[in-house]
């Protein structure tokens, strides 16, 4: 199999114990067939993305034509295949492959077919013919890419034949990536312009997510895009942008994010993040009050922590984890708090961990569901802590502990379905700021394969250890001197 598509194989080869050569075969033989009501909002975006999406791995992708214009036609097929024209769309036929799996961008489909709508922010997914898709108001660009990202996770739990135990097939899930709740009306309208002056720190999976996502809403302003790397070939299989042409013509990946963020003045990066503090304090780069970080290793975070925003919202995968950092500096675990260098200091996870009470026998049972029983003879407070976890997989909870970050191979670039969600996730963060919405937690993650109706949301608190309590003065001054270079808009503190 391909390079680019080795992180889907091996993401499916540990979530169904068959062979990779079996699954390679399975997942080539496979067939997805989607079709679109063109008269949902945002459902020819939202059909786009799950296109594209599942043209960066295997298999075959029909388009069920019924009722669509053909321009609209026209121009899916030119961007699926503008992503891998070795594996064209294919539009119509093998409507009687019984083995496919159907999908439908919309409300309403027969029998047997997944349906996926964007709901404002949010997303609907039902494969139960009795759920009711009723969306409460028109999907918006992160509403659409959320729905394309859940639709693209549940075609890959039948072409890959996940096992039952580690998936869950949504009969009617509902979520908002902004209230991190299943309420898709809780947050307010989305305005007709939001002005944001933010540096993304990392156009890799995550980060060309966020930037298709960005550019698919009224956003604008000033965008510092921060990544030394060039596109490259294995990077189409994972990547929410860059096509075939550009795995020859191999741009900056700044250049790639700038290239779709029209309505924002984008400030390309394309070195080392060490040079970029250098360049900050030097005063030809801007300082931004607002960071958002897509980064793979803990190194990398702890360096980008040193810019010290106003607020940093890290997006996280692992394997098949979704995941989210909130920090707000002087109130949240800073990137240093939850991935210390030290590692005689345990970290924001550890502390918690233990906290919890948790044996670790019972952290090691990483596929069963946290029980009662495993709560009996803990003291009241630790109890009342894990309740809400109960039911939930145990592994969701080691993971979204933090158990297997100081692992720097814990969070490497994913299937792009899982990536695009975790972008869907910082970006909800963001709007979260912007629209008002109190955040619930600020350490989040969610298994990919079960949903994010299970999903771990804690309150992690700062090390007394970290430099950012320790050198919380120097942290100040130096804040105050990058930060009186800057005016423009400010996201509203929590
Ligand atoms: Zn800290």
């Amino acid at each position: 199999m391909a390079l680019e598509h080795s992180r889907s194989l091996l993401l499916a080869e540990a979530a169904t114990g068959a062979s990779q050569s079996a699954l390679e075969r399975r997942l080539e033989d496979s067939t997805a067939v989607v079709s679109v009501d063109p008269a949902l909002p945002l459902g020819m975006l939202t059909a786009r993305v799950l296109l594209t999406t599942l043209r960066r791995g295997p298999g075959r992708l029909v388009l069920e034509p019924d009722g669509l214009p053909g321009g609209e036609i026209r121009r899916l097929e030119a961007a699926v295949n503008g992503v891998d024209g070795d594996r064209p769309l294919r539009v119509g036929g093998l409507a009687g492959d019984d083995r496919a799996i159907r999908i439908h961008v919309g409300s309403s489909a027969p029998r047997g077919v997944t349906r996926i709508a964007p709901d404002g922010y949010g997303a609907h997914v039902a494969a139960a013919s009795s759920a009711v898709i009723r969306p409460a108001r028109p999907g918006n660009g992160l509403g659409a890419v959320y729905a394309a990202a859940l639709g693209a996770a549940e075609v890959f739990k039948h072409t890959a034949g996940v096992r039952t135990a580690r998936r869950v097939i949504h009969r009617h899930l509902r979520f908002c990536p902004v209230t991190l709740s299943g309420d898709l009306s809780r947050a307010p309208e989305i305005p007709a312009s939001i002005p944001l002056n933010l540096g993304l720190i990392g156009v890799g999976a995550i980060g060309t997510g966020i930037a298709l996502i960005l550019s698919e809403l009224p956003a604008e302003g000033e965008l510092l895009a921060v990544d030394r790397q060039q596109f490259d070939r294995e990077n189409r299989g994972t990547y929410s942008i860059g096509n075939a042409d550009d795995a020859v013509a191999r741009p900056n990946k700044v250049e790639l994010a700038a290239r779709v963020l029209r309505r924002f003045d984008v400030h390309e990066f394309p070195y080392p993040l060490a040079q970029l503090l250098t360049a900050v304090d030097a005063g030809t780069v801007p300082w931004t009050p607002l960071v958002l970080t897509a980064l793979d290793t803990p190194e990398a975070r702890r360096e980008a922590q040193r810019l010290w925003p106003d607020r940093l919202i890290d997006g996280a995968t692992g394997d098949t984890m979704v995941g989210l950092h909130d920090h707000t500096h002087g109130h949240d675990p800073c990137m240093r708090c939850l991935f210390p260098e030290r590692h005689d200091i345990p970290s924001g996870a550890e502390r918690l961990a233990a906290d919890l009470g948790l044996a670790a026998h019972v952290l090691a049972e990483g596929e069963r569901l946290l029980e009662t029983s495993d709560l009996r003879g803990m003291p009241e407070d630790q109890q009342q802590r894990l309740r809400p976890q109960l039911g939930k997989p145990i592994c969701g909870l080691v993971r979204a502990l933090g158990l297997t970050i100081a692992d720097a191979e814990g969070f490497m670039p994913s299937a792009p379905f899982i990536s695009l969600q975790a972008a869907c996730l910082s970006v909800g963060r963001l709007l979260a700021g912007v629209l008002g919405v109190t955040p619930s937690g600020n350490f989040m993650q969610y298994d990919g394969l079960i949903g994010p109706q299970h999903a771990s949301v804690l309150h992690m608190k700062r090390s007394p250890e970290c430099y950012c309590s320790v050198r919380a003065q120097t942290i100040a001054t130096v804040r105050a001197r990058r930060g009186s270079a800057v005016g423009g808009p400010r996201l509203n503190p929590r």
